[in-house]
């Protein structure tokens, strides 16, 4: 018998609303909470247990790695970040990477070093075009940089340098271009805003517009690299090689770890202009190093692609009788829009029936499944899905 433990909130900051239950343990594409009872998970911590729970592969590199040697010092070299390093830009094309604990370093990285390539290269120029709705991260940067509704006022004065244009319209992005713009980020798929996918040749026509003007084409991967549509990087479905690159959620396979990727002639920081404590550790970087193998083998890729239509083709079906307005996503980033703003409330419904589904929006539920979930258990989770919208009456 598990013993469920209490939940007593009193000294935490009460940065978010929670179910009442402890989350104990996991496996695969299932958790328990305290009390014993399963939970079929198509969130997966945010798209980031791209193995799914406690994978065998993420448990022996911890082990070996920690018996081994857990963090030298940032000081010294250790063998797991060079090969993670190494493997990523091997995929990539990307010549160099630097390595953090969270997709919003990584993006704040992203941004200092197109200032400083604008600084050195650009005379001067610091803006970065980024997009309505767009989400890059928690910091003050990152989210002046975000599109979110009402960020800018939360904590003034919000950091300057952001140019906001819609995501999805190049010709926007080609007039907002000025002599101060340093760079354009995008996502390639935007991921909190509800899984908005661009228009075909959007990514394509960045690349070439960017190039065109002499400013930087930054892709925020951090939710749609490491497999997560299907490809190793988003931005491979149009063959649209940017020339910075940052990756986190399912880099780490569920603990912290992303990525700045850059080109070698993009890569201008110099020694003092970047670093961090805990960056690049041999511990997570071990972890690291296990997930790219992984995920980068060309039948698992496949396979998340197959699945993906699997999952699509269920709620497309789905759709038809419930009223979804759209089914979207790109391998196993999927969202649907109902025809209700009930998309929380299915989200409850769902969590008391044992099954874990997102609601980003009032009305859009997002599925981001372990990239290795079975065709069995996206199965069941539809058949689940399916039962909780009659419930709620979407
Ligand atoms: C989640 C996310 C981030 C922020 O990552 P954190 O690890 O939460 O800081 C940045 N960009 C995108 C596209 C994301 O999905």
């Amino acid at each position: 018998m598990e013993h469920a433990p209490t939940l007593n909130t009193t000294h935490l900051m009460p940065i978010t609303t929670r179910p009442s239950l402890i989350m104990a343990r996991g496996k695969g594409s299932y958790l328990w909470d305290g009390a014993g009872r399963q939970y079929l998970d198509l969130v997966q911590g945010w798209a980031v247990n791209c193995l799914g729970h406690c994978p065998d592969v993420i448990i022996q590199a911890l082990h070996e790695q920690a018996r081994t040697l857990i963090n030298p010092s940032p000081a010294f070299h250790n063998a797991r970040y060079l090969q993670l390093a190494d493997s990523l830009a091997r995929l990539s094309g990307l010549d160099h990477a630097f390595f953090a604990n969270s997709g919003a370093e990584a993006n704040e990285g992203a941004i200092k070093l197109a200032r400083k390539w604008g600084r050195l290269h650009r005379g001067g120029a610091f803006e970065i075009i980024t997009t309505h709705n767009a989400f890059h991260g928690r910091t003050l940067a990152t989210m002046a940089a975000s599109g979110k509704p009402g960020w800018d006022a939360i904590f003034p004065p919000a950091m300057p340098g952001f140019t906001k244009v819609d995501f999805g319209d190049l010709s926007a992005i080609e007039h907002a271009i000025t002599d101060r713009t340093c760079a354009v980020m995008v996502e390639p798929i935007q991921g909190e805003a509800g899984v908005i996918v661009p228009p075909q040749g959007y990514l394509r026509g960045l690349r070439e517009l960017t190039h065109a003007r002499g400013v930087l084409f930054i892709a925020d991967e951090v939710q749609t690299g490491i497999a997560r549509t299907g490809k190793m990087f988003g931005h491979q479905w149009e063959d649209a090689r940017p020339d910075i690159m940052t990756l986190g959620k399912g880099l780490g396979g569920g603990v912290p770890l992303s990525a700045l990727m850059a080109r070698a002639e993009v890569s201008c920081f110099a020694p003092g202009d970047q670093g961090g404590t805990f960056n690049g550790n041999p511990l997570m970087t071990a972890v690291g190093c296990a997930v790219v193998d992984t995920v980068s083998e060309p039948a698992f890729l496949a396979a998340v692609e197959q699945r993906g239509e699997q999952l699509r083709a269920r709620l497309r079906d789905m759709g038809s009788r419930f009223g979804f307005t759209d089914v979207r996503g790109r391998g196993l980033l999927v969202a649907v829009t109902l025809g209700s703003a009930h998309a929380e409330k299915a989200r409850d419904v769902a969590l008391d029936q044992g099954l874990l589904v997102n609601a980003p929006r009032p009305n859009t539920l997002r599925f981001m499944p372990a990239l290795n979930i079975t065709a069995q258990e996206i199965d069941d989770a539809m058949t689940r899905l399916e039962s909780v919208l009659a419930s709620v009456g979407v």
